[in-house]
């Protein structure tokens, strides 16, 4: 079977998608680990327009309802999956699966998003789950009563930290940078708690313990001054890095290995692949910005199709 389009990744942007594409009735696969995204990890998305107040895993739960109430008979849906190459064939592309199985397809989006940018200082990898955690949803609650560290000051950061301060005693954020980037409103509420310190050009040099986390040594980056800080968690937030490696080599990517797009469109440079949300180069990552720019590619893709 020749596909009309294959659409990569179960977030927000592959899941408008594919209602998109079914709604049209597109011969579509959608291959994907599982539905939700990043954000399936929050408490409490507050910006999901419509919505004022759910959380990441009901998210998760109702974009998984919306592709299958449209799936019909001309969705296919391939989950628990992941796409590991991507090849050009005469007639489209190839992509091939970790279970070995390939797909033929005239054409191609790509929604895979990101994942979390790993701490590169000694001792993060030795206390990872003994202390250091990339997941505050899925380990905040064993800090409950303990200090606490958050490193990086963009809104998962302050999300982050936000979440922390409902059962911990203290916590600490710390930005190597001169500014905090999460948005000001955020920064200000948080800020507020008299359980929060937050200190911005502070570099954290290392993670200190025995079996699990002990403390933590960072520099004051103006006046260099060194300190050690007793702490039992340290939470990494400290970006994203894109999950584009199957497709290195067919698109072009930029030095942060995100899909270059054309914003009005979506296009890559590759005639017939798409890419949306969280992979590509576009300025913002959120929820609602994933769908609109999928939905997007898909009336671009659409067009494609039906004039070529
Ligand atoms: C902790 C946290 C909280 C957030 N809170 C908010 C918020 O409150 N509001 C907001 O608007 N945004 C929030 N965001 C940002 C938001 O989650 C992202 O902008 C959004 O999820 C991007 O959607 P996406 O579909 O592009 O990618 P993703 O959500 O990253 O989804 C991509 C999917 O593709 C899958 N995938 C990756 N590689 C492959 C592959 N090779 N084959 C198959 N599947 C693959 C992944 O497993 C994943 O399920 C938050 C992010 C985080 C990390």
């Amino acid at each position: 079977m020749n596909y009309d389009l294959i659409i990569i990744g179960g977030g927000p942007a592959g899941v408008a998608a594919s209602v998109f594409a079914a709604r049209k009735r597109l011969r579509t696969l959608l291959i994907l680990k599982d539905f939700g995204g990043q954000s399936t990890v929050s408490n409490d998305i507050q910006n999901w327009i419509g919505t004022p107040h759910i959380s990441g895993a009901l998210l998760a739960k109702n974009l998984e309802a919306h592709v299958r109430e449209y799936a019909d008979d001309i969705l296919d849906i391939k989950i628990d999956t992941f796409v590991t190459q991507v090849k050009k064939t005469k007639e489209g592309f190839c992509v091939i699966t970790d279970d070995e199985q390939s797909f033929n397809t005239k054409t191609l989006l790509i929604a895979t998003g990101s994942k979390r940018r790993k701490l590169e200082i000694v001792g993060a990898d030795k206390f990872e789950h003994k202390g250091v955690t990339y997941c505050a949803s899925c380990e905040g609650p064993m800090f409950s009563g303990k200090d606490v560290i958050v490193v990086g000051g963009g809104n998962a950061g302050f999300e982050t930290a936000a979440q922390l301060l409902a059962y911990t005693k203290s916590v600490m954020l710390i930005e190597h940078e001169q500014i905090f980037r999460a948005e000001r409103i955020t920064v200000k509420k948080i800020l507020a708690n008299p359980k929060m310190v937050a200190l911005n050009n502070t570099q954290i040099l290392e993670i200190k313990g025995d079996k699990f986390v002990e403390s933590i040594v960072y520099k004051d980056c103006a006046s260099g001054k060194i300190t050690e800080k007793k702490t039992q968690g340290v939470f990494v937030e400290i970006g994203q890095v894109p999950a584009t490696q199957f497709i290195q080599g067919i698109v072009k990517l930029n030095d942060y290995q995100q899909i270059i797009i054309d914003p009005t469109n979506q296009k890559t440079n590759e005639d017939g692949i798409w890419a949306a949300g969280d992979c590509t180069n576009i300025l913002y990552h959120q929820n609602n910005i994933a769908v609109g720019d999928a939905v997007r590619a898909l009336e671009d893709i659409y067009v494609y199709l039906k004039t070529k």
